[in-house]
């Protein structure tokens, strides 16, 4: 099939790629000329793994275009998919500026019948604001408004393994139109994810405002489980318990299960924070108050800062004459996205009480000095004691804790005895609990954890 993908973030491009490896011809859009000329260069603008070969592979047999051309991406694909971003507004909801450019685009330039899929999370309806932009698109060049359908797709790739979950994923969720377009819109749409289908049926078909509503309603019962495990964690600390034995043992129970039940330093990333809240304004916007979801934040925005309020606790509110060592930065292992991340929130309450900070990531230094850059633009003199580290243990070289704020696999085993020797003080404060507390306790370091009271 030929498809045109608008949008080459990790959504599109991901989608792009996976479709193409499937045999597909694929047109990648995007208005960011740098993005373009990276890909067209055999680069990859995102850290992604498996992503580059697949897009090299694929590159190479002229089933993958990269342009900048909105004419010529319009006109290729007989599905054209919309994978912009939907960033959150100033009051919280979903920005849909440019899902609504992109219809614009589609509007402007088709010459035939289109299938638009919504593959960006939206809130419950854009499927008929999209519907709407384009029927006024085409309506102003005296064409039929009737030759398209939308359809909403929903993502659920996971960043870090996004090429796994897009080729093996959990479900598809197929949202169509019940018109004779919405008909045929989702007969190609069951063609194009056939071969996904091929072991057993993934695909869930069912109306368009349902469709959307199905990605807002599983990234919030992803954050209500972390928001749940953080605050019994929290009690967990308070009472002497072990969140990590808490967790075993009610993550047994079948109708629990173990996933998604980690205590942390909180949610983050380009995706949760900003639909749990988009959630809370389309209820809003009709009238009902969502409280569990918004009791949902509020714990994620407290437990942001919990390892500076479990340093405060240690060492007092003012930090200056102290250097903390910061391994991971990411909101996530396996990724270089730093959009909401937890250790951004960290960084600054720390550097603005005058402590000093050594931070290491494996992939994610490019991304977090720019996000962190921004963070600190009223304040830049700070950003003096902030420096970045190649080596993790150079970043520990001297300083007075070591604070774990992703879950890189990397940092799961170190040689404890050189750590122990590079930092001032064998202290860990470990906000993703990866280490086993009695073994580091055993190796000599005071240890804390999210939740892991029991063990002092
Ligand atoms: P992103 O910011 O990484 O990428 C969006 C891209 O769209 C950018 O490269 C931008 O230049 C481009 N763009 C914007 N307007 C355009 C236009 N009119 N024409 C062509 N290109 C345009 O975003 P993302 O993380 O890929 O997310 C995209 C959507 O998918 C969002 O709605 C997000 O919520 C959703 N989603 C994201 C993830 C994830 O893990 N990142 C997972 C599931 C769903």
């Amino acid at each position: 099939m030929k498809i045109t993908v608008i949008g080459t973030g990790y959504v599109g491009l991901v989608t792009g790629a996976c479709l193409a490896e499937q045999g597909n011809h694929v047109f990648c859009l995007d208005l960011n000329q740098e993005k373009i000329d990276i890909l067209n260069a055999g680069g990859v603008p995102i850290y992604e793994p498996g992503l580059k070969e697949i897009i090299e592979r694929n590159l190479a047999y002229g089933r993958l275009i990269f342009s900048t051309d909105v004419s010529a991406a319009v006109a290729y694909g007989d599905i054209q998919f919309i994978a912009v971003g939907t960033p959150p507004s100033e009051d919280g909801s979903a920005d849909l500026s440019y899902v609504l450019e992109a219809a614009r685009q589609i509007g402007r330039h088709m010459n035939r019948f289109k299938v638009v899929v919504n593959k960006s999370t939206v809130p419950v309806g854009t499927a008929d604001k999209v519907t709407e932009v384009i029927a006024q698109e085409l309506l102003n060049r005296s064409l039929p408004s009737e030759n398209f359908s939308v359809i909403s797709n929903p993502e659920f790739l996971k960043e870090g393994a996004a090429i796994e979950d897009f080729m093996r994923p959990d479900r598809i969720v197929i949202g169509s139109q019940a018109n004779a377009a919405g008909f045929a819109a989702k007969e190609m749409m069951r063609q194009l994810y056939a071969p996904f289908n091929r072991h057993h049926e993934r695909t869930y078909y069912m109306d368009v405002r349902s469709a959307e509503l199905t990605k807002y309603a599983a990234n919030a019962m992803l954050a209500t489980r972390i928001s749940f495990m953080n605050e019994i964690a929290n009690l967990a600390d308070v009472l002497g318990a072990d969140i990590e034995s808490v967790r075993q043992g009610i993550g047994s129970d079948t109708r629990i299960g173990y996933s998604f039940l980690y205590a942390g330093t909180g949610y983050g990333g380009s995706c949760f924070p900003k639909d749990v809240s988009a959630l809370a304004k389309i209820a809003e916007h009709h009238g009902q108050e969502l409280k569990l979801i918004k009791a949902v934040e509020e714990v994620n925005e407290y437990q942001k800062n919990i390892l500076v309020k479990k340093i405060i606790n240690r060492y007092g509110k003012d930090l200056a004459g102290k250097t903390f060592c910061l391994w991971g930065l990411a909101f996530k292992p396996n990724t270089d996205d730093m959009r909401e991340a937890p250790s951004r929130v960290v960084i600054r309450n720390l550097l603005m009480r005058g402590a000093q900070i050594k931070a290491h990531d494996p992939v994610a230094m490019h991304e977090a000095r720019l996000a962190i850059n921004g963070d600190m633009s009223d304040c830049t003199e700070l950003l003096e004691d902030l420096s970045f580290h190649e080596d993790p243990l150079d970043a520990a070289q001297g300083a007075d804790a070591l604070l774990i704020m992703t879950e890189w696999k990397s940092f799961r085993s170190p040689d404890f005895h050189t750590l122990k020797q590079a930092l001032a003080a064998p202290v860990i404060f470990d906000g993703r609990n990866i280490y086993d507390p009695q073994l580091i306790i055993d190796q000599g370091f005071e240890y804390e954890g999210i939740g892991r009271k029991a063990f002092q």
